[in-house]
């Protein structure tokens, strides 16, 4: 076994501390990973204080994983020692499912291991990447071609960007459309520069008016304050496609009324706490959808890094040591970030010694 130590919340109501654990020692086709950075989603914030109510503790959160290889197993031919590599929101999933063979893991129908808080190889709680080292099986490890002093702004993107590439993609997103993006945060952000790369008219909604001229500088043609009702009637069925990625429940009426007839609003936050249910009338008569996405998958979220590198697309991050990880989170439930804390890694070993 491999000893690591990582950062947990051991109930709902205490601060994450440092954790000591071991990973499993790598088998054929596992990947040793060091980690060096890893993004921090609101997710784990959700996830580490139980406000979907699974949470299993202890609970490592972290699924922005970018590090170093440094062992493989014997059948591993994709990653060698001292190749930079991802990991994402998974880290298994039954490989045969009708989604999963159409590389569609996170819609596996057995249900997919998540990286922190699903159930690993002997059923026990899988531990994220708020930690030293992480052993994945080597179809879910990522390759990435930035350059390596990028890779702390790279690691968003594993679940950041990919949660907002993939319904963007999916959706038809490109040079032609009217794209509306709700929230600038880590999901928001994203979502802002990639539709942007993918060509499409971007519109911005926040409710921070001090996010007005981020939010043009991160490629949005417009930037309407959400709570300025003048603002909003101007938008009135302009729009082709919205991404909603808002982490706290709110009036979807709002956001349905700015699409055009058969738009489709999709929504990837995922508050503890439901929506107000939107009139039926803002979807009947102009045949409007209202639709989720969850991440993507694997082939998807090598696509989506190629695209970014490509594109000269890396997340705008703050980065912050391990032990600031608790003020972080206060900060983010304000709107606090700009827009992305990624953690160095390497505070942890000597942040808690
Ligand atoms: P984040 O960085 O905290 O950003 C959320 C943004 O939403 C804030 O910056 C703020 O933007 C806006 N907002 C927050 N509270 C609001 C309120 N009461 N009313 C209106 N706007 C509000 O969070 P994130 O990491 O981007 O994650 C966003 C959500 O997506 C979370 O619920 C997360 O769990 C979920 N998520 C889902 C998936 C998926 O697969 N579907 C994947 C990852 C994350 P402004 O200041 O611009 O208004
Ligand atoms: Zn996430």
């Amino acid at each position: 076994m491999i000893k690591t130590r990582g950062y947990a919340a051991q109930d709902a109501s205490s601060p994450l501390a440092p954790f000591d654990f071991e990973r499993r020692d790598p088998g054929p086709q596992d990947v040793v990973i060091q980690i060096l950075n890893c993004g921090v989603c609101h997710s784990d914030l959700h996830q580490a204080r139980n406000e979907w109510s699974n949470t299993l503790y202890p609970s490592v959160p972290g699924h922005e994983i970018v590090g170093r290889v440094t062992a493989v197993g014997g059948e591993v031919t994709r990653f060698k020692v001292g190749d930079l590599a991802g990991v994402g929101c998974m880290v298994d999933s039954c490989q045969h499912c009708p989604s999963c063979a159409e590389g569609l893991e996170q819609y596996c129908e057995q249900g997919f291991v998540a990286t922190y808080n699903g159930r690993g190889p002997g059923s026990e709680n899988t531990y994220g990447g708020y930690s030293q080292t992480i052993v994945v099986k080597d179809a879910f490890v990522l390759k990435i071609r930035h350059d390596a002093d990028q890779i702390a702004a790279v690691a968003p993107l594993l679940c950041a960007g990919i949660t907002t590439y993939s319904p963007l993609r999916h959706w038809g997103v490109g040079p032609g459309t009217r794209v509306g993006v709700v929230g600038l945060g880590g999901l928001g952000h994203m979502a802002v520069k990639l539709a942007h790369a993918m060509g499409a008219e971007v519109t911005l909604f926040t409710t921070s008016p001090g996010k007005q001229a981020d939010g043009q500088r991160l490629g949005a043609d417009t930037v309407v304050i959400s709570k300025d009702k003048a603002q909003m009637d101007a938008q009135r069925g302009r729009f082709d496609f919205i991404l909603n990625t808002v982490a706290a429940p709110h009036r979807l009426d709002d956001y349905l009324q700015l699409l055009k007839r058969d738009g489709t609003m999709t929504l990837v936050g995922a508050p503890a706490e439901p929506h107000p249910a939107p009139q039926v009338f803002n979807l009947i008569f102009r045949r409007r959808q209202i639709a989720g996405s969850l991440i993507g998958g694997i082939q998807e979220t090598q696509e989506m890094l190629d695209f970014c590198a490509d594109h000269g697309i890396v997340s705008d991050i703050e980065l912050i040591s391990m032990k600031e990880i608790n003020a972080a989170y206060e900060r983010m439930l304000k709107g606090d970030v700009k827009y992305r804390f990624v953690i160095d890694m390497a505070t942890l070993t000597t942040d808690s010694q």
